[in-house]
């Protein structure tokens, strides 16, 4: 499947229903009831939601889906370059959000915070990188706990 993400404007922003039905259908898919609903959820979604989670979100509004085409429908929009895709611990979860920043992921609770780090991002990369093959991104993963946690702990 080849990715949509350069022939969209605005990397990262909500589609229309036209546009969206414009990326499905050049890739040779069916913008269904479902994948919409699906496509608005996660759009929305400020937390990195599991497929699970985004089920149990779903679910009330659309009760007949199931967690595979939730699964799969995240899997579609992750291959046409609509979200992100982002594994924390043994976790999978999806993300909107396609602007470079980096994640503060919370051990306790596995909540994921969102930050920029652009003195990072400039820094050049170690010259043994280029050994081992052609680098394509870098990312920073910072774990800790989040304060609501630590204040958790306190009580
Ligand atoms: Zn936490
Ligand atoms: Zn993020």
């Amino acid at each position: 499947m080849e990715k949509q993400k350069d022939k969209i404007k605005r990397v990262g922003d909500k589609l229309s229903l036209e546009e969206l039905r414009k990326v499905f259908e050049g890739a040779g898919l069916r913008l269904t009831h479902q994948r919409i609903m699906i496509y608005n959820a996660i759009m929305e979604a400020k937390d990195h939601p599991s497929a699970e989670v985004l089920y149990e979100r779903l679910k009330k509004e659309v009760p007949t889906i199931s967690l595979d085409t939730v699964y799969r429908t995240l899997s579609t929009l992750e291959q046409l370059g609509l979200i992100r895709r982002v594994q924390v611990f043994d976790y999978i979860r999806f993300e909107p959000d396609l602007s470079r920043h980096h994640h503060f992921v919370c051990k306790v609770c596995k909540k994921i915070i969102d930050f920029t780090w652009p003195e990072f991002d400039r820094m050049s990369l170690p010259k043994d990188l280029a050994d081992y093959g052609k680098v394509v991104d870098h990312l920073v993963e910072i774990r800790g706990i989040c304060k609501e946690c630590l204040e958790r702990d306190k009580r």
